[in-house]
């Protein structure tokens, strides 16, 4: 069973944290610490489009050089493509025995970014978008989080990450204790196999077996993208059990008769490819060498894979929905 804490001491935030990034993550720890009674300052790249935010909501900003001189904690809550670059900018500043914090573990898992030996490295990476961090916080409710110690030179690194996971909200919801390598290679491979790259491809391949079958496209796409959202979302709520309860019990066999033999063993042999190319850290080179060229194998695919019919079909349909939904007067 995996340890779940729900305690931090906050005290231990006695210093201020420099929160780098106002964007997803950045704002809700920055108002969040905040509002749990911690100095906070943002660290902002000169011109940043967020400044206007982080002056309206009060809170003290510098460029990132400069908000992290005399931190206890530095929050690396960038993109991650461009987290060794601000490390450079900022690593000379750094306060002795200041600990760095990452919401994502892929930079430090793969020796982008490397501190020296003083610092304590640690993540608290929130499950959750920072919209939903920040709005559960205000409604005295919090988001569950992951928090792991790669560097200890403190000998408080867990109990640093505690606290500071407790002030933005996670240790009403819970903190479970991972490691670096253990939260980077799940994220990966969730993303990869099952949350993004598995589900669309599903139901694209679903899409395309029905339109090729001869049947309408648009009823295609209701039946194969569409009514996914309704089935998973009584899946988030009953598990597997709870979803197949509520479906027809034609549903139910099919799905226990045909699931498996679409989701055989070839895909199940394709996933272990796919692990061991994230532990090896095959895929790490292979991203990294493409965010050095500036993605353009990315914007390729994402060109390609944006000019296709289930896209153009499902653009026409939800603009029929919403204005379906817009010509409804109010009850
Ligand atoms: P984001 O893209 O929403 O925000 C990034 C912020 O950094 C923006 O304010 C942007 O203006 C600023 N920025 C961009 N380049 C900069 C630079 N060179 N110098 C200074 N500032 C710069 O990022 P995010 O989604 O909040 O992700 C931050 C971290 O949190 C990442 O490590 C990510 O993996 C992790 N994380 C994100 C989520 C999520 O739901 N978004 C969830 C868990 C963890
Ligand atoms: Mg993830």
């Amino acid at each position: 069973m995996a340890t779940i804490h729900h305690e931090g001491n906050v005290e231990l935030l006695s210093g201020k944290v420099a929160v780098l990034g106002y964007g997803s993550q950045g704002h809700a720890h920055a108002l969040n610490l905040r509002d749990s009674g911690v100095e906070v300052e943002v660290g902002l790249r000169e011109g940043s489009p967020s400044r206007a935010a982080v002056e309206e909501a009060g809170l003290a900003v510098g460029t990132p050089a400069d908000a992290v001189r005399d931190a206890q904690i530095v929050s690396f809550l960038l993109p991650d493509q461009v987290h060794p670059r601000v490390y450079e900018e900022v690593a000379a500043n750094l306060a002795p025995g200041s600990a760095l914090l990452f919401a994502h573990g892929f930079n430090v898992h793969y020796g982008r970014v490397t501190a020296p030996a003083g610092h304590d490295v640690i993540m608290v990476a929130p499950k959750g978008p920072g919209h939903i961090v920040r709005r559960l916080f205000e409604e005295g409710f919090g988001t569950p989080a992951v928090i792991a110690v790669e560097q200890d030179a403190s000998g408080n690194a867990l109990n640093l990450a505690l606290a500071y996971g407790a002030a933005i909200g996670a240790g009403r919801a819970g903190m479970i204790e991972t490691t670096f390598a253990e939260e980077t290679e799940t994220d990966l491979f969730g993303e990869q196999a099952v949350l993004c790259g598995g589900v669309t491809e599903l139901i694209r391949a679903g899409f395309e077996t029905l339109v090729e079958g001869g049947y309408q496209p648009e009823v295609a796409y209701y039946e194969c993208l569409h009514e996914l959202k309704l089935i998973v979302d009584l899946i988030w709520e009953g598990g597997l059990s709870g979803m197949r309860h509520s479906v027809s019990d034609t549903a139910e066999f099919g799905d226990l008769t045909r699931g498996p033999r679409v989701i055989d063993y070839l895909v199940r042999e394709q996933m272990k490819v796919l692990l061991e190319e994230i532990q090896s850290g095959g895929f790490a080179r292979e991203w990294i060498a493409e965010m050095d060229a500036g993605e353009p194998r990315l914007a390729e695919l994402r060109q390609q894979a944006g000019d296709q019919e289930l896209e153009r079909v499902g653009k026409e349909l939800r603009a029929l929905m919403r204005r379906e939904r817009a010509e409804v007067p109010a009850a």
